[in-house]
């Protein structure tokens, strides 16, 4: 490491009113359809799912209905991570990575299972550092993987340190410049950056109401489809695969609409997506040396 890489963020990691409101969300949030998933097996995700559900689930008798429906939504938001997880890349152990919005700390956990890496998770919500912390401590791979509360527009580490980084559904809380340019820093040239998010459609114009609600109900900002691909041309990160998950979550949020855990936003999801306004959507991508 030289002295122009600087090893501690530069700014206060809460750089003004709106992230503060968004760190606040995460530390009071406790919503059973993140907590009750996340006890089916301690992986917890803050994301949603992909692929069929089993119809069975709904034929269980009532008084195991409401167990059977949580665990087959778990088994579809594990899908989705193993999905990301298949993009990044031949990792080793000898890899570090970056997990970028780390949340409680699922998807970092299954990428240090499945390749051995160090993982550094990040997020603005003090609690979830704390939770996800004592969660690597409990499955003893504390030494392998971290959790900090940083900033992913300002995360301190070494540039080219990363081997990969992905952002599981995280970019709609920052503006899309300043945080590719911060992975541009810290990955390594021809390392990966694999995203998960939900986009507006450029095709149907703007935000339409029902992404608009979403954006009200997270306190985010939702980019557009374009917004991604310019931002990422602007600071090297080359495209190699764009999956349209679109059709591959609606069977996620029809299941969650008749769940116990539905949180009143699943009408605004299966609107967007219906109607094509919002799309879900995989960006794999390599970073290119400039
Ligand atoms: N990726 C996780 C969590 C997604 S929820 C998962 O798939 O389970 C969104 C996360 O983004 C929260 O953990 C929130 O704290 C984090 N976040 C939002 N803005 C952030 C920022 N500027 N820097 C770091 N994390 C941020």
């Amino acid at each position: 490491m030289t002295s122009t890489q600087p090893t501690e963020a530069t700014t206060p990691v809460l750089r003004n009113d709106f992230q503060r409101s968004i760190a606040d969300y995460w530390d009071r949030e406790k919503d059973p359809v993140n907590i009750r998933l996340g006890e089916v097996d301690g992986i917890y995700h803050h994301h949603y799912g992909i692929g069929d559900y089993s119809p069975a689930v709904l034929e269980v008798p009532e008084s195991e209905r409401d167990s059977a429906v949580i665990a087959e939504m778990h088994r579809l938001e594990t899908a989705q991570a193993e999905l990301l997880l298949d993009h990044l890349g031949p990792l080793t152990a000898a890899d570090r990575v970056m997990d970028a919005g780390s949340g409680r700390g699922g998807t970092s956990f299954m990428t240090n299972a499945r390749f051995g890496c160090q993982v550094d998770g990040v997020t603005i919500s003090e609690s979830q550092v704390e939770f996800a912390n004592g969660q690597a401590a409990q499955r003893k791979v504390d030494d392998r993987v971290r959790f900090h509360f940083r900033n992913m527009l300002d995360t301190g580490f070494p540039s080219g340190s990363m081997r990969a980084i992905w952002s599981n559904e995280t970019t709609m809380y920052v503006d899309l410049a300043p945080l590719f340019a911060e992975f541009a820093r810290l990955l390594a040239p021809g390392a990966r950056y694999v995203c998960i998010t939900g986009c507006y459609n450029d095709l149907t114009g703007g935000r339409s109401r029902a992404v608009s609600q979403i954006d009200q109900h997270y306190i985010c900002n939702i980019h557009s489809r374009s917004d991604y691909f310019r931002a990422m041309a602007d600071h090297g990160l080359v495209p190699i695969a764009v999956t349209d998950l679109t059709a591959a979550t609606i069977p996620y949020w029809e299941l969650r609409e008749k769940s116990s855990v539905a949180t009143g936003i699943e009408q605004a999801f299966l609107t967007s997506y219906r109607e094509g306004s919002f799309q879900y959507l995989l960006i794999v991508a390599d970073r290119v040396a400039a």
